[in-house]
């Protein structure tokens, strides 16, 4: 699978960072670095202009940076850091198979189990059960559910959270979908869930949250 060219997305970067600067009056140089996070990660053609780190190489980038003026004063960089954690906006990428396009039946459906890794556990009364290795998860479907709005589509209907999930009991689904408390739209057989990634229940802990059979 290729992707966008890590130059381009650099570029890009550094140009909505610049103008992010200057829209509150900051004008700092930007230094960049395409950083490959696996030594397995080829390059297809190796850029001129820019520098290709392993992450391991950052520490001596950052260092070797020119600092021969002072920039900002203590004051104005503790307002930028706090301006910069303020403007951060989590980062939803669209699902897989509409930006790649990727069709439905070449992903592996059904509930996976965290402690043997393999696809397939069963739902019961208030939790999951893994068949192979008899761990049990409450929360399995919400990681699962998480995994279908990252690679399928925006929205999910009861029927697709069956089949996803391995489930055959409509009401099953319809109460976990329903558990969930995320906006719907459509009615009856129409109606598919809409994940609020900022109101999920992926960032609580575990144990947080409890679907009722
Ligand atoms: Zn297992």
């Amino acid at each position: 699978m290729a992707f966008q060219s890590p130059v381009v997305q650099l570029e890009r970067n550094r140009e909505c960072l610049t103008d992010w600067l200057r829209s509150r009056n900051i004008h700092l140089p930007i230094y960049g670095a395409v950083v490959l996070a696996y030594p397995k990660q080829i390059v297809g053609e190796l850029p001129l202009k820019t520098k290709l780190l392993y992450p391991y190489l950052i520490p001596s980038f950052i260092k070797n940076i020119p600092r021969n003026t002072k920039k900002l004063d203590i004051e104005t960089f503790n307002w930028l850091s706090a301006e910069l954690l303020n403007s951060h906006q989590r980062f939803i990428p669209d699902p897989i198979c509409e930006t790649y396009d990727v069709k439905f039946g070449d992903f592996q459906t059904g509930v996976r189990c965290e402690t043997c890794s393999r696809f397939g556990m069963i739902k019961l009364p208030r939790t999951w059960s893994c068949p192979f290795c008899n761990a049990t998860d409450c929360l399995a479907h919400q990681r699962t559910l998480l995994e279908w709005f990252l690679i399928y589509k925006k929205d999910i209907t009861n029927r697709e959270c069956r089949e996803f999930l391995g489930i055959e009991d409509i009401h099953t689904a319809k109460r976990i979908l329903q558990g969930m408390n995320w906006q719907s739209q459509g009615t009856f057989r129409n109606r598919s869930y809409i994940m609020n990634f900022d109101n999920n229940h992926f960032a609580q802990s575990k144990g947080g949250i409890f679907i009722r059979q």
